[in-house]
């Protein structure tokens, strides 16, 4: 759906003096080994889910003479692991905009080392993808970095330790830049790839000043100020542009923010509502964000100022009843969220959550196939069983019976079709229920679902949905569009 968004800053990361990268993305079609030749440089970028693929492509590369290089969130979290079995020459953990260019000349030296720490680099350090080498027709949305880093410390979430709490924002000129060049291609609809859109709240900035802290206000003024800089030159790019991020829900608050955004062109953001209770926020460490009525009335704000809400929210918290699931529901329904995912708490490495689960759970459970459940993305996939926190009061199976069965409540056909009303017209309400039931399908059953069958049935029904609906997020290139000269 997205372009992978790394690929194409890796490629401008690339000398000059190696030509332009081949460039594969999995998701599409699987790499041709055959294109690989000795001498060459394979960089392999993995997450959790995709590592043992990864790793199977780093011993091939390297049986056919190529260096391997493996980064990303998961090599960054387990380097040893990807040097164990991925056959890495190197891994370089952390950002890869600055390191890559080092790591490709020592390749070429013959000298390469095995571990390159890529650090956390300035905003002004990243660099814009390489869209030039975009493959036509095969991506619904484009995606920018506007910020790397959130100030939170969510317990399910592993972007504050991986990226950092300290927010990086980008140069406006260099996203700018990179939106007009998606726009000459065709991409209208556009997601603002950031940890967290809105880095500086309303509290943060009342709380360095009832501290007296004179040079925290002034920084988190610079950031407030330099968000809505961007915001404001988003503004004057072509109308039909639709920009999508994420944003905590502490911005509900904040009215010349969701105004600014809005004026930009950001029609919607995924707010992480998580959990409807006080009890099921301090279990995840997000207790800034509200409950109850409050809650709905900051969910609602968002649709009030012209912005659609992905709600995101969480089962299987310690906390959570069988209540709980009816409850959500009733809430989302109410707080007119326009879409939402329901997902099951799930250990992921890099959180608190992860280091809590390996410590008790995963160490007592019996290993799969010899590997530890603690590594279980190392299990080859037909075994590989799903992981999750363990419950008080409800076992995996009950949370997973009952998280399905708001999805299906939600996103039924009744119910989407009284949401549709939120777009004009009857084309666009058939849009968005065609939309609707693709997000249902490609998340609801394929996340959660625990048997393999299940899973590929639904990846097909997703796969055949999206070919409609990639036809309504393109728009007829733009080629002469130009960086706009008045801001
Ligand atoms: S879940 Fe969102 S708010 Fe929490 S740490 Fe992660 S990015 Fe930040």
């Amino acid at each position: 759906m997205i372009t992978p968004r790394w690929l194409y800053v890796l490629a401008a990361a690339t000398p000059v003096e190696f030509g332009d990268p081949l460039l594969c993305d999995e998701t599409l079609e699987q790499l041709d080994l055959e294109t690989v030749a000795a001498g060459d440089v394979v960089g392999i970028g993995i997450h959790t889910g995709n590592a043992l693929r990864g790793y199977e492509l780093g011993r091939k590369a390297r049986e056919r003479g190529a260096w391997v290089v493996f980064g990303g969130i998961h090599a960054t979290l387990y380097p040893d692991e990807a040097r164990q079995l991925g056959a890495a020459h190197a891994v370089v953990s952390g950002d890869g905009d600055v390191a890559w260019a080092r790591v490709l000349a020592d390749c070429k030296a013959a000298v390469p080392l095995a571990h390159y720490q890529g650090g956390r680099i300035a905003g002004g350090e990243f660099l814009e993808a390489r869209w030039d080498l975009l493959p036509p027709g095969r991506y619904m949305w484009g995606s920018v970095q506007t910020v790397r880093g959130c100030p939170k410390h969510c317990s399910f979430c592993s972007v504050w330790r991986t990226d950092g709490q300290q927010p990086r924002a980008r140069a406006v000129a260099s996203v700018v830049s990179e939106v007009v060049q998606l726009r000459r291609r065709g991409y209208r609809f556009i997601a603002l790839a950031d940890d967290n859109f809105y880095p500086v709240s309303l509290t943060d900035l009342r709380l360095a000043e009832r501290q007296g802290n004179t040079a925290r206000l002034q920084e988190l003024r610079a950031i407030r100020a330099e968000r809505f800089e961007l915001m404001r030159c988003l503004a004057l790019l072509p109308r039909d542009l639709v920009f999508f991020t994420q944003i905590t829900m502490e911005s509900a608050e904040d009215p010349e923010f969701l105004d600014a955004m809005r004026a930009a062109g950001i029609r919607g953001a995924l707010v992480g509502v998580e959990a409807v209770t006080p009890e099921g926020l301090k279990d995840v460490y997000k207790e800034f964000n509200a409950t109850g009525e409050a809650l709905v009335e900051r969910l609602r704000s968002f649709r009030e100022h012209g912005l659609h809400v992905l709600g995101s929210f969480i089962f299987g918290l310690p906390s959570d009843r069988p209540a709980t699931f009816a409850a959500t529901l009733e809430l989302a329904q109410r707080a007119e969220v326009t879409f939402a995912q329901f997902v099951m708490l799930t250990p992921f490495p890099g959180t608190v959550d992860f280091k809590r689960w390996e410590e008790t759970t995963a160490r007592a459970a019996p290993p799969v196939a010899g590997i530890p459940i603690a590594r279980h993305w190392l299990i080859p996939q037909a075994l590989r069983p799903k992981v999750y926190v363990p419950h008080p009061v409800m076992g995996a199976e009950e949370i997973r019976e009952r998280t399905q069965a708001v999805w299906d409540r939600f996103y039924s056909m009744k119910a989407v079709w009284r949401r549709s009303r939120c777009v004009p017209g009857w084309r666009g309400r058939l849009a968005f229920l065609f939309i609707s039931k693709l997000y249902r399908q490609m998340y609801a059953n394929t996340g959660i679902a625990t048997d393999s069958a299940r899973v590929s049935r639904s990846a097909r029904w997703a796969a055949l949905l999206a070919r409609p609906c990639r036809r309504l997020f393109t728009a007829a290139p733009m080629p002469e569009l130009q960086v706009p000269d008045n801001y």
